[in-house]
Parts: structure tokens; sequence; C-alpha cells
């Protein structure tokens, strides 16, 4: 028995190592910072240490960007035609399907989520890439009838260059496959800087990147556990074009400053607050099912996860009674396991924020019907699931985006009330709500102060939706046709003292 099992634990680490890369990608050779330091990826579930990546510095930075400078520039990726592009982006899909199980399992090591979610997100996030290979074909201009007899304006849609690609440790993978498969169908070239807490999951697709023969300096992946200064250089920066960034809406502001003065492109993808309104009319038992996959996936620690729930006073008890026996039932460890639901917190600062929320509740006399309480008999990162009731505005899991498994709930009266409370914040990435009243569908999805509204759905993000919020929550939109847009410049061509007869 204990042989059969040290062999599978072999032969599945040697399934998972093929993919670990433990040098960055710059122009087509992987390399070590030129500090020469490294610095460590921890498993969250465990502590241990599972690699170790190049802690890359400025320098390392300005050569990813040359590299990338080359490569949009050279015959190799400038003289593709959309269709070589859309090939190219086709094979590493097919590449990332291949391989979903390691990188599922790389991913699952790195970020702590459950193994059937890192799966689940590595479909979801390929299925960026394969959004964008048929869109490369697709990035359409326009002859627009012109006013003046002699002439024909022309507009088309060119690359803007070089683009920076800042991402999350929440979705390891999906946060670059839907800003790169953008970038690329558009015909830029990128330099991606990973999370510092899941590089390993960005090294891995772009070795696909490399093997799917995606040219050398078009993705380029920067490793750093010092991100300050690198985003500083690619905000001002001229060869950079454009900077994506998904991650903290106070990251995401001083970037937004730091590209005012180069008039930089820039796609932001912030933190939310969002309200998920039960109403009265409500189908109850889809709401407890939408409200579980909202707030619980990747423990809570979703951008779009519904942070403050709105019960109606009709429907309260029923659904607070349902909701508690479902988080009562959830399952929690290390995210290997096929049967985990909650896995830990990514990390220390994210733990002693979500409890700090709590004991600020519980300190503010709101009831905490289920959990309240971190679980170091599971890990040093694991945080109860929990249920908070009568919670004041003042508390901060009403105001702040909680990023943990925490659901709070507000009993409301009638439907005004709800939606002047879910638009009482400054962010507005998702809403929800759930009714099955047509004429309120329509009013609450309208009024709401969001840029993605699910009805009766708490899972709404897919390639084919754009996805962005309004306010604090960030500008531009990425999956769809429009995550096209912050790659492309318009340009307009007049075709002037043409002689047609
Ligand atoms: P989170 O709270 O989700 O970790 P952050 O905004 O801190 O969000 O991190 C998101 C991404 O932004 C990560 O890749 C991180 O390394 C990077 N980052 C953090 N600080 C900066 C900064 N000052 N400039 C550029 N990138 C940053």
């Amino acid at each position: 028995m204990l042989r059969r099992l040290s062999s599978l634990n072999v032969s599945r680490m040697r399934g998972f190592s093929a993919l670990v890369q433990t040098k960055a990608l710059v122009n087509g050779n992987w390399i070590d910072s030129c500090s020469r330091q490294t610095f460590e990826v921890k498993n969250p579930a465990t502590g241990q240490v599972i690699g170790n990546v190049p802690d890359m510095t400025v320098e390392d930075a300005q050569q990813a960007i040359d590299a990338a400078k080359q490569a949009y520039e050279s015959k190799e990726w400038r003289a593709l035609t959309a269709k070589d592009r859309s090939n190219m982006l086709k094979k590493w899909h097919s590449l990332i399907e291949k391989h979903a199980q390691e990188i599922a399992e790389i991913m699952t090591a790195e970020s702590g989520k459950p193994i059937n979610e890192s799966k689940g997100e590595v479909v979801y996030g390929n299925a960026f890439v394969e959004w964008f290979a048929e869109e490369a074909r697709r990035i359409y201009g326009e002859i627009v009838p012109s006013g003046q007899p002699n002439r024909e304006v022309i507009v088309m849609k060119q690359p803007i260059g070089v683009a920076a690609l800042i991402t999350p440790w929440n979705f390891p993978l999906a946060m670059i496959t839907r800003k790169a498969g953008a970038a690329l169908a558009a015909g830029c070239t990128v330099v991606v800087k990973p999370s510092e807490d899941t590089p390993l999951t960005a090294l891995a697709v772009a070795k696909l990147a490399e093997q799917a023969g995606i040219p050398k300096g078009v993705i380029n992946v920067v490793t750093t556990k010092n991100a300050a200064p690198i985003g500083e250089l690619f905000c001002k920066s001229p060869d950079v074009r454009g900077i994506s960034f998904t991650g903290s809406t106070q990251v995401g502001k001083l970037l937004f400053r730091n590209c005012a003065d180069g008039i930089k492109r820039v796609c932001l993808e912030l933190g939310g607050n969002a309200p998920f309104i039960v109403f009265d009319s409500a189908n109850v038992d889809k709401a407890v099912d939408g409200a579980m996959a909202s707030k619980f996936r990747n423990c809570g620690q979703t951008c779009v996860s519904a942070n403050r729930f709105f019960v109606q006073e009709g429907v309260y008890d029923k659904f607070v009674t349902q909701l508690k026996e479902r988080v009562e039932a959830l399952k929690i460890g290390d995210g290997k396991s096929g049967d985990v639901q909650i896995g830990p917190l990514i990390n220390k600062m994210q733990y002693n924020k979500v409890s700090g929320f709590v004991e600020d509740a519980r300190d503010k006399k709101a009831n905490i019907i289920v959990g309240g309480k971190g679980l170091q008999e599971v890990g040093e990162l694991f945080y109860a699931p929990t249920i908070v009731t009568d919670v004041p505005t003042s508390a901060h899991i009403y105001t702040e985006e909680v990023f943990g498994p925490v659901v709070s709930i507000i009993k409301f009266k009638d439907e005004a009330e709800a939606v002047e409370k879910a638009n009482d914040t400054k962010r507005g990435l998702a809403g929800y709500f759930y009714s099955e009243n047509l004429q309120q569908v329509f009013r609450v999805a309208k009024r709401l102060e969001v840029g993605m509204v699910g009805v009766n759905e708490g899972i709404i993000s897919a390639p084919e939706a754009p996805f962005g919020g309004v306010k604090e929550s960030g500008v531009g939109r990425e999956g769809s046709s429009h995550g096209i847009d912050d790659y492309v410049d318009i340009k307009y061509i007049c075709m002037g003292n043409l002689k047609y007869d």
C-alpha cells in the first residue's frame, strides 16, 4: 500500500513539475534576475515552499519592455496576418487544454484554490484564448460615406504596441489570458507581471505559449516581489503604450495617476462591493444557490463576490435559515482533495483583514450566526465560512470589499430602500438580484450602478460578455468584442482628391 502510494505521488509530481518554471521569460530566454535574487512561492494551505522564482528588478523589466518592443516591430510578428495570429492563439488554447490537469494542480498548490475550481478556471481562462483567437479576425474598420464627392473616409484599427499586464493572485490564469488573448489578437506584444503569490501558473502558461510557436519577445513574464518600481516603470516608459491592471483600487488609482503624464491607455479592473438583493418575489431556493456560488467561490476572494446581502422582510427568515444550513455543510481543507469547497485565504495580510473586519462587526453589535473565527487546527490561513446579520452600515464588512468567506446580511422593507443601499458605495463592479417579477427585474437591472448585473444568477463571467465596472471599480472592458478596444488605436485615413469621373 505504501509503495503504491509513493509511486502515485512520484508520477503526480512528475506531471506537476513538467510545467513548473523557476525562471522568468524575457525575449524567449528563461532567465534569472540580474540581481540573482529569488523569492519563495508558498502553498497557502500548508505553508510549504513549492518553488523559487526570480525576483526581478527594474533593469530586468526594462529588458522585457525592450524585448516586447523589438518583437512588436519584427517581421515575425508585424508581418503576420490576423489569421496567422488567430492560428497561434488556437494552438496555445489547445496546449492549455491538453495540460489542464497539470496547470490546475500548480494553481491549487500556489493559490489554495480547491482543485475543482482550479480545473474550472483553466477551462474559463482558456475560453478567453479561444474567444480572442476568433476575434482576431474580426477587428474590422469602417468606410464611412463621405460628405464630399472626391473623398473617402476610411477608419482602421491598429495595435497600440507594447502592453504591460499586471495581474492578481485570485485568478492566476484567467486574468492573464483575458488580457494577453486580447492584446495578441490585436497584434500587440506584452510584458506580464503576475502576482508574487501566484507566478508559477503564469510561467506555466507562458511555457505553453512558447510551445505554441508564439515568437520570442511577444510574451514576456517578469516575476518580482517588489511590484511598485516595476509598475512605475510600466507607467512612465514611453515604449509601453497601454497598461491593463486587475487588482486593488488603491494600486489601480496609483497606476492611473502615473499614466497621466504619458497619456497612456489604461484598463483597470478594480475592487467591487457587490450587492446581492433577494426580493420577496424571489425564488428563495435559487437565491440561496446563487448566494453560495457568488460568495464562496475561491473562498470569497473574487472581485465580483457578493459583498452585501440585502434580503426583504417577507423571505428573510427562510433565506437566512437555508443559507446557514448550506454554509455549515461546507467542506474546508487543503484544496488538493477533490471534495474540498473552501481553501485557505491567500496570505497573512488577507487573513488579518478578514478576521479584523469580522471583529469590527462584532464590536459594532452585529450578530455572528455561523463561523466568525480562524481555523488554526486546519491551517494558519484558514478562516471559517461566516454569516453576519444585522450589519450596521458603519461596519467595514458593509463599506469595504471583504475578499473572504463572510456573508453580511441586511434586512430591508421595499425596493427603493434596497436599490438606494445597493448604490450607496463608491464601487460599481457587479450586482445581483433575485426576483420573479418581470417589471421589477427591468426596473432594478437598470437602476443598479454597476457594470455587470446578475439577474437570478450568481456566476456571470463569460468570454462573450464584457467584464468591467463603473464608478471606482475601473475603466475599460475585458472579454467580449469590446475586450479588444484597449489594445487598438483608431486611425482615420482621409483619401482626398479622388477623381471618379
Ligand atoms: P491584491 O490586494 O488583490 O493583492 P494588489 O493591487 O496589491 O491587489 O495586487 C494586484 C497586482 O498588482 C499584483 O500583481 C501586485 O504585485 C501588483 N502591484 C501591487 N502594488 C503595485 C504597484 N505599486 N504598482 C504596480 N503593481 C502593483
